[in-house]
């Protein structure tokens, strides 16, 4: 029995698209390793060891799967089976790069996926001859745009991570450490829908000034701003990406009116979405809304990334980037802001670009949620 997400056409026509973009972009062929690509192409999920797996798409040959013997049967139950696509495999002791010179035959061009790690480029150009490239801009272009059934995915794992938020009060609270309060939300992450739990940061006090703190074994106390940014992958490998920022008991008042201007900020970005703006002016619209109130200096970083089988993926909210947003695109929108040494906070929800502008897949409470 099948295990894959969508329907083997879902499949086919993915790899049927993945070809022409190749075709257009004078690509002789593409080499997918394990990752995000080839789960999105064929269902084939894993990563990266160090035999060699990978798919090979071109204009000029049939999709072909390399693979190691022993992961074989693995393969099979994905689209590469359903779909009855050609597999090279191979044994310990035998050349794997002889195997994907054979598939792709004499090539000009060849792209490689992004995930495809330095120990298998390199001997594969030396095997082809070419200099390869990366084909990020080809497999992009499927990824971002997400079908309906995808988005249906996303919103199943935005539903799923706000009645996790909603639950938040159950176990936040002073005298508990970070790391007991996130041990409660990974559990909670799967009950509530998701099949894994893909990473858990509860910032509490001067540990939410760091965007990239996860957890500790701090004592949250009274009066503590606290960062819950949450995200787990539901049985399709659709992720969710929720934060929401809370006080342990009564805040700081200046607190209180930065995160307000937070969630205006928050607002004005989602409200900036629509087909035809680009990237950065929904970036400068939360960037304009802090900066307006003198906070500009505390926001440190983009405003958002696209999501999907991966967290983090095209298109990227940041600053410079004039990539036209499109119907279809499924990104976040988190500015934060922060204050080294004393505290952060961060409001984050996944949106999907509509016809006429976005449609907001996270619906939990926005504002500073006192617990
Ligand atoms: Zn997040
Ligand atoms: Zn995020
Ligand atoms: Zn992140």
């Amino acid at each position: 029995m099948s295990t894959l997400p969508f329907a083997s056409a879902v499949y086919a026509a993915r790899l049927e698209r993945a070809s022409a973009l190749a075709a257009e972009a004078g690509l002789d062929a593409i080499i997918v390793g394990p990752g995000a690509d080839l789960q999105y192409l064929v269902g084939v999920e894993g990563d990266t060891i160090e035999r060699l797996t990978a798919l090979l798409i071109g204009p000029g040959f049939a999709p072909t799967v390399v693979v190691p013997r022993m992961e074989l049967a693995k393969v099979r139950s994905t689209a590469v089976g359903e779909l009855g696509l050609a597999v090279a495999d191979w044994i310990d002791g035998e050349n794997p790069y002889d195997l994907v010179a054979a598939a792709v035959g004499s090539v000009g061009r060849v792209g490689v996926s992004d995930a495809l790690p330095a120990l298998h480029v390199v001997p594969i150009g030396a095997r082809l001859g070419v200099t390869l490239e990366l084909a990020t801009p080809v497999l992009r272009e499927g990824r971002m745009i997400k079908d309906a059934a995808e988005l249906s995915e996303l919103q199943r794992a935005g539903d799923a991570i706000d009645r996790v938020h909603r639950r938040v009060p159950e176990w936040l609270r002073a005298g508990r450490t970070e790391r007991e309060v996130a041990a409660d939300i990974a559990e909670a992450i799967v009950a509530e829908g998701h099949r894994t739990v893909e990473f858990v940061i509860v910032g509490s006090g001067p540990n939410g000034a760091d965007p990239h703190h996860e957890v500790s074994d701090r004592v949250i106390e009274h009066g503590d701003i606290v960062v819950v940014d949450i995200g787990g992958a539901v049985p399709s490998g659709y992720n969710s990406d929720s934060t929401r920022t809370y006080a342990v008991g009564e805040p700081d008042s200046t607190a209180a009116e930065r995160i307000a201007v937070l969630v205006r900020a928050q607002q004005a970005a989602v409200d900036a979405v629509r087909p035809g703006a680009t990237a950065s002016d929904v970036d400068a619209a939360a960037r304009e809304v802090l900066t307006a109130a003198g906070l500009g200096e505390a926001f440190l970083h983009r405003t958002g990334h696209g999501i999907g089988v991966s967290v983090h993926e095209e298109p990227y909210i940041a600053p410079g980037n004039d990539l036209v947003l499109r119907e279809g695109m499924a990104f976040s929108i988190e500015p934060g802001i922060y204050f080294a040494g004393s505290w952060g906070a961060r409001i984050e929800d996944i949106v999907v670009v509509t016809a006429d502008g976005c449609d907001r897949l996270n619906v939990a409470p926005h504002e500073l949620t006192r617990v």
